[in-house]
């Protein structure tokens, strides 16, 4: 069981360093990151997002991991994809906000990057961002949030999808396609499919060819039930969800692999805890109130740790979009919003020997 370091949002008394920043400083002193990042160039990963999204880690907390790895002897880049740059400035990653410059993890154009292999069935090549490669460090940064593809989107959507070239993340994402059989002989474009959708997932192009967003769909299967004709059927999903799941997870692994365990720590923002991916280019309100921080060394134990804190008890019903409702009436609440089970990328990275589930949780007062 591994420890992880927890500074709560909530404020007990009316104090700044009392309040979640001051904790938050806090949490990193007692990271010991001086005895890890010493003479190190450490690539600080994050999810800058995109558009119009205001519910990203505000730059305050960023500028406090900058300033706790300059106080431990490195040097700090920030990164992400390599078309995030203008999304950084946008929401304050500058240097003369938080104190590093935004670097292309896969370099200006997309271009640099290592090729790995991977034993993940439909996925045996994939691309590693050569910025992150040639890092001695990394911290991953992350803000926890919903996500349709994967239920939910923390330290391992992170780096799956973000420390990988653009191409290899389209490939991920193709594992989880393809749940639909649509019959193009059997269908009268009556489109019953479309209207029953609850979330809006089902379209046709102007071709007449039917089409179905794996981020946005549930799994509900009304599109299939009010299908007149059997024209369009559905396979389980659950198996290609888990093989979704197993190549986030081995695409962690690889980038894990570029570095010591002692040169890896994760951070992540229980904040602004929305139902979307920063990358959808808006924000919607928070579903639950501000949870706090999390810091520690183990990626299973804090993606679990981070889903056991986000609670459905917690939910604020009004802050739910009405396209995503009625929600489903089991599991996390992710898993009520997406129809997809957070849980399941904690159980394929264990699975993969990325750490154990099992955790304590060490409060910063
Ligand atoms: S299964 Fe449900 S959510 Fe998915 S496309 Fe069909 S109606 Fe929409
Ligand atoms: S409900 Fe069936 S027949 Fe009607 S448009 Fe959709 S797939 Fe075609």
């Amino acid at each position: 069981m591994t420890d992880l370091l927890f500074a709560s949002a909530h404020v007990e008394r009316l104090a700044a360093e009392a309040a979640l920043p001051s904790k938050f400083q806090r949490l990193l002193e007692q990271a010991d990151l001086g005895s890890r990042l010493a003479d190190k160039r450490v690539a600080i990963k994050m999810h800058v997002g995109g558009g119009l999204g205001y519910t990203t880690l505000h730059p305050i907390f960023v500028r406090a991991v900058v300033d706790a790895v300059k106080a431990a002897g490195g040097k700090s880049f920030l990164t992400d994809g390599s078309f995030s740059s203008e999304a950084a400035v946008a929401r304050g990653y500058t240097p003369e906000v938080v104190g590093a410059r935004v670097v292309g993890a896969g370099g200006e154009h997309d271009q640099y990057f290592y090729p790995r292999t991977t034993e993940v069935p439909g996925l045996p090549e994939i691309e590693l961002c050569g910025n992150i490669v040639d890092a001695d460090a990394l911290i991953v940064l992350n803000h926890g949030k919903g996500h349709g593809n994967s239920g939910f989107g923390g330290a391992i959507k992170n780096i799956a999808m973000g420390c990988v070239t653009y191409r290899t993340r389209g490939r991920i994402h193709a594992l989880m396609s393809s749940n639909f059989h649509w019959d193009e002989e059997l269908c009268t474009h009556c489109e019953q499919c479309v209207q029953g959708c609850p979330v809006g997932a089902v379209s046709f192009s102007p071709e007449g060819k039917l089409s179905i967003s794996d981020h946005h769909c549930r799994w509900c299967l009304h599109c299939t039930y009010t299908c007149p004709t059997q024209a369009l059927t559905m396979e389980e999903p659950g198996e290609k969800f888990a093989l979704f799941q197993q190549g986030m997870a081995a695409v962690v692994k690889e980038t894990l692999a570029c570095f010591e365990p002692a040169q890896v720590f994760y951070l992540t923002a229980l904040l602004s805890i929305t139902p979307l991916c920063d990358c959808w280019g808006f924000s919607t309100p928070a579903l639950v109130p501000d949870v706090g921080i999390l810091g520690g060394n183990d990626i299973v134990a804090m993606e679990q740790a981070a889903l056991d804190l986000i609670k459905w008890e917690d939910l604020i019903p009004s802050a739910v979009p009405e396209q995503m409702c009625p929600l489903g009436e089991e599991g996390h609440l992710f898993q009520r919003l997406h129809g997809k089970d957070p849980y399941e990328q904690v159980r394929q990275a264990e699975a993969m020997g990325l750490g154990s589930a099992e955790y304590g949780l060490v409060e910063v007062k």
